[in-house]
């Protein structure tokens, strides 16, 4: 397993593409350079390759977890009337669509994420500040802090967020003071993290909601299935349909450049690369999860395996030719399903 990802991380190592996000000032400060990549199964075990140690923060890949701290707090239908669940197709900080419809249309983009936010429970803003990180604490195994030079950062340049937190105050979707919610938005996104910490949280939703490496419960398991399907849907904003088509797998991106993504009942991933594409995805993570994705099975409409057998698939990923072939080959105008004949001798060896 450790040699798959070794290879996938000496492949995609060279890629020079993207660039780090700047829009928050403190986030430049990254190192093109910084490339981890980690695998936590829901028995406890981790695999990591590079720089698994380096913090950065989380960002928006904090957006499906307090998704799931307002669904709890709240349930469903009262989440549901102030955000949606519908991709929007716009890139993570559009105002447009919020315009049209008077409701953010899902918690994964910046509006809706705030909406979810400002329906954290608490008696005051240190209060709530402290259940959103009680919660994170859960899901990551420990407990985390918040770095303040990204949060006065963003808290400084965030201009385009307090433009749509000022519109849902008008719509009635914010219902309390506007800049108290945007420094608790902030704030969960200043949370600092390693990509070892994102595989653990990535875990944690793949196991029910319950943090293979500590035994705690992080969420409630009721929660769970909503927090994956809107991932599968919205997570990778304007990406999300392509990649639903060629990973298929729900996941979340953020603006530091990390990735992560869940296979549900079996393991959680990170890859964290600081060099983003114009909508915001690390372009390295991307590349590392339609590699793992096209020779490993793990799509979750993949029908060739039992799905419980992805992990051990894995291990074929670092040979120099895949470990499964394209489906599909033309031949003159017709195509030759040709991977079914290997897949039935698969098949025959694994019973
Ligand atoms: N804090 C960032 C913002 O609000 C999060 C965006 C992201 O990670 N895509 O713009």
């Amino acid at each position: 397993m450790l040699g798959a990802l070794k290879a996938l991380h000496e492949r995609y190592r060279v890629c020079d593409e993207g660039r780090i996000a700047d829009y928050i000032p403190e986030l430049a400060k990254a190192d093109p350079d910084w490339f981890a990549i980690g695998i936590a199964t829901v028995d406890g075990e981790v695999f990591e390759v590079g720089d698994c140690d380096q913090v950065f923060t989380i960002q928006s890949l904090s957006k499906p977890f307090t998704h799931g701290l307002a669904l709890e707090d709240r349930g469903r239908q009262s989440v549901m009337q102030r955000v949606g669940v519908e991709p929007s197709g716009d890139s993570f900080d559009s105002i447009i669509r919020l315009d049209a419809n008077n409701r953010p249309h899902n918690p994964m983009v910046n509006a809706g994420a705030i909406a979810v936010t400002s329906m954290i429970a608490g008696d005051s803003p240190r209060h709530r500040l402290e259940r959103m990180l009680d919660m994170l604490g859960r899901m990551m195994g420990r407990r985390p802090t918040i770095d303040q030079a990204v949060f006065e950062s963003e808290r400084t340049s965030g201009h385009r967020n307090r433009a749509m937190a000022h519109l849902m105050l008008n719509f009635g979707i914010l219902d309390r003071d506007v800049e108290e919610i945007l420094d608790l938005y902030f704030q969960q996104c200043s949370v600092i993290v390693t990509a070892r910490d994102m595989a653990t949280m990535a875990a944690t939703l793949a196991n029910g909601g319950v943090n293979p490496k500590t035994g705690e419960r992080a969420l409630r398991r009721e929660y769970i299935r909503d927090v994956l399907t809107v991932m599968h849907t919205c997570g990778m904003y304007n990406y999300a349909g392509e990649w639903a088509y060629t990973v298929g797998l729900p996941a979340k991106s953020g603006v530091s450049g990390g990735i992560i993504a869940v296979v549900p009942g079996q393991f959680g991933i990170c890859v964290y690369s600081p060099p983003v594409d114009e909508r915001g995805n690390s372009v390295r993570g991307i590349r590392v999860f339609e590699d793992l994705s096209r020779n490993s099975g793990m799509h979750v409409f993949e029908t060739w395996h039992q799905h419980g057998q992805v992990l051990n698939h894995i291990e074929g990923v670092g040979n120099p030719s895949p470990a499964l072939p394209d489906t599909t080959q033309p031949v003159g105008d017709a195509t030759v399903h040709k991977r079914e004949f290997e897949l039935d001798e698969r098949a025959a060896g694994e019973d």
